[in-house]
């Protein structure tokens, strides 16, 4: 049966980066997410080899997955990272990820957000609406202007779940272009903020290469219009968004293809308006990290009820809420033997919903204890977690060419209650 990048078989038991999946469930117990550090870099590799021919700049989404550890790896390559809370900034702070290097993201930022933005601990701060800019506005004169792009709603429709959909006319996000005019006495009275670009993300999942040329499309027609009101955009983020695999033998982008057609948009956009062709950015996460993540999970019991098989194991909602939120398809394998006779079995996690986490073909006589093994949980899946029954968050491990080492420990029943008041 195929495989993921990273994943290989070995007397019949999963592989994880060269080790095997039973050894790292019985040093770190389970549930356990494994991010195979080569797997990412080599996404990174893929991105910037696409990228590189039209000096298109790359940052990674941190909402997909981040972690003191994971930043400190992402320093040392060529990606920028962008940040959507204190939390996220924090988390990259303490890995010493230059300040420079970050964007600010977010549609409901608070004070101390828009504070870090002015103090200089991001580059750059993404505004989504008109209040936000304002607020920004009213910071005084400092040593260093506030470098701002303006969040547009471009309207694209891209083919993806409509849940997480983030542009279009049901998207909250981003300015309606109808009422871009408004942000210009803003800026042009702001001796404080300088206006760098412009921004847009058009959902996620996406397998359509036309939409992100086409986001780009309309992004440089209000790029246009913005320039002959005297704010002539320098950067263009066209956003993430890009589609990953979620079978072994799924369907890939094209890279290099999008990346042509962006900047092509762009380049030819620039020249009819005559102005200078802004530089281009994009923002993804799940087509970063997705595929490096593997979680494991023992099988705690094993039942059939009309006529469905069940395997229940250790993990669920609370560790990976997409199944149920969206409807986010996963691979699931045996990791601990090959199914010699495979049969359709659902694997639900042990919380009390009905959080089926997908459909897998597992072997027939699959028992408690046999390990079991979800694909591309990388992005979106330990970041969404939660302590939903008081369930404790799992352990996140990193693992390259046969090594392993604890990135985020397994909570304890102590940290669940840690902010709880005793009174
Ligand atoms: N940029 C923005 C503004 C986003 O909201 C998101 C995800 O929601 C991303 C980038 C990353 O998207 P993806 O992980 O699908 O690449």
């Amino acid at each position: 049966m195929q495989l993921f990048p990273g994943q290989g078989r070995s007397d019949g038991q999963l592989m994880i980066g060269g080790v095997r999946a039973q050894e790292l469930a019985q040093a770190y117990g389970t549930p356990l997410l494994a991010i195979d550090y080569d797997v990412l870099d080599g996404s990174i590799a893929a991105f910037s080899q696409a990228c590189a021919p039209h000096g298109i700049e790359i940052a990674y989404a941190g909402k997909a997955l981040l972690l003191v550890a994971l930043a400190r790896h992402l320093k040392h390559t060529p990606l920028d990272l962008d940040v959507c809370s204190l939390g996220e900034l924090r988390t990259a702070e303490r890995a010493a990820f230059p300040a420079e290097r970050m964007r600010m993201h977010g549609c409901g930022k608070t004070d101390e957000e828009l504070e870090a933005a002015a103090a200089g601990r991001v580059g750059r701060i993404i505004v989504d609406n008109i209040w936000e800019l304002t607020r920004l506005a009213r910071y005084g004169p400092g040593r260093e202007r506030i470098r701002v792009l303006i969040r547009i709603n471009t309207g694209i429709e891209a083919h993806t779940h409509d849940f997480v959909r983030t542009s279009g006319e049901h998207s909250k996000f981003g300015f309606d272009p109808a009422a871009l005019s408004e942000i210009v006495p803003v800026l042009q009275r702001s001796a404080r903020l300088e206006f760098r670009g412009l921004h847009s993300h058009i959902g996620s999942q996406i397998y359509e290469r036309e939409a992100f040329a086409e986001n780009a499309r309309v992004l440089m027609e209000r790029a246009g219009s913005l320039a002959a009101a005297g704010l002539v955009a320098q950067e263009l983020i066209v956003g993430g968004g890009f589609g990953v695999a979620a079978q072994p033998d799924g369907e890939t982008l094209d890279l290099a293809a999008i990346m042509d057609a962006v900047a092509q948009t762009v380049r030819e956009h620039a020249y009819a308006a005559g102005i200078p062709a802004p530089h281009v950015g994009i923002e993804p996460g799940r087509a970063l990290i997705a595929q490096a993540g593997t979680s494991l999970y023992s099988v705690m019991a094993r039942k059939e009820q009309f006529g469905r098989k069940y395997a229940i194991v250790d993990g669920g909602v609370y560790e990976n809420p997409r199944p149920a939120l969206y409807d986010a398809y996963h691979h699931i394998i045996c990791a601990s033997r090959e199914a010699a006779e495979p049969v359709e079995t659902a694997v639900c996690g042990r919380t009390c919903e009905n959080d089926r986490l997908g459909v897998a073909e597992l072997p027939r006589d699959l028992r408690a204890g046999d390990l079991i093994a979800m694909c591309t949980t990388g992005a979106y899946t330990y970041s969404m977690a939660s302590n939903y029954n008081r369930f404790t968050r799992p352990a996140v491990i990193a693992v390259r060419q046969g090594t392993h080492e604890l990135i985020a420990r397994r909570e304890t029943i102590e940290d669940v209650l840690r902010s709880d008041c005793d009174v």
